[in-house]
């Protein structure tokens, strides 16, 4: 019955495997910077949009300030060039020109306002692309790790599997079909060693009796009385 212990022990390690590959730490890890990620993600794409905005605000300041000097040229070119001589109208060229200044100081001063707002906002978009570009290199290695593991995992399971496949030809079909059985109800451990009188599986110190009775009986199964598992006295 030696070679259902080995089976046991193959049969844990394959089920261990298989919890870790279905939690892996390098996969919980990978998610959370992805989550990190698209939060970031939102974060960066709005900064983008307000340095869009804030520059399209800008360009419509340098444009307005931009017509403004035109018109300035031109009413002071009407100005000098001697072609006005009514003294009103030279006045009212005088005061548009003084309205136009105005105009185009208060222009000035806003545009003044936008360029340091568009200077924050330039700096903070550049740290937000620092930072993702920082965790997308996170990101690369938490993948790798992962892979890494998930192949060492499906590496260790392959040759369980083997060892798997040499085991079982060696069991009777109807121990077997019993080991599977009592492992699915068992929590995945379906034997027991029997060390010093007591089943390792469950821990429990078999009766005297039932110990009396497995030194006498020469029945190949037996199982433990208290868990109901197959126990296997190791060799050695
Ligand atoms: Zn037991």
């Amino acid at each position: 019955m030696r070679p259902l212990l080995d089976l046991q022990r193959v049969d844990s390690g394959i089920d261990r495997l298989n919890q870790r590959k279905a939690d892996l730490p390098e996969q919980r890890e990978l998610d959370e910077l992805n989550e990190q990620r698209s939060g970031l993600a939102v974060t960066h794409a709005e900064a983008q949009a307000s340095l869009d905005s804030v520059a399209r605000e800008q360009t419509k300041l340098e444009t307005e300030i931009q017509q403004i000097d035109d018109k300035v040229s031109h009413e002071q070119s009407r100005l000098y060039s001697g072609e006005v001589s009514n003294p009103k109208e030279l006045a009212n060229i005088q005061a548009e020109l003084d309205a136009l200044r105005r105009r185009k100081s208060h222009l000035e001063d806003q545009e003044l306002e936008v360029m340091e707002r568009r200077e924050t906002i330039e700096n903070e978009h550049g740290d937000l692309f620092t930072s993702l570009a920082e965790l997308d290199g996170k990101i690369a290695d938490a993948t790798k790790r992962r892979d890494d593991a998930s192949i060492e995992i499906e590496n260790e399971l392959k040759r369980f599997a083997e060892e798997r496949a040499q085991l079982v030809p060696t069991i009777h079909p109807e121990v077997l079909a019993l080991y599977e059985d009592i492992r699915a109800r068992r929590g995945g451990v379906a034997v027991g060693a029997l060390v010093d009188g007591t089943c390792r599986a469950c821990g429990l110190p078999l009766s005297p009796m039932q110990r009396d009775e497995i030194k006498r009986s020469d029945e190949p199964i037996i199982r433990c009385e208290n868990c109901r598992r197959l126990l296997v006295i190791p060799e050695g």
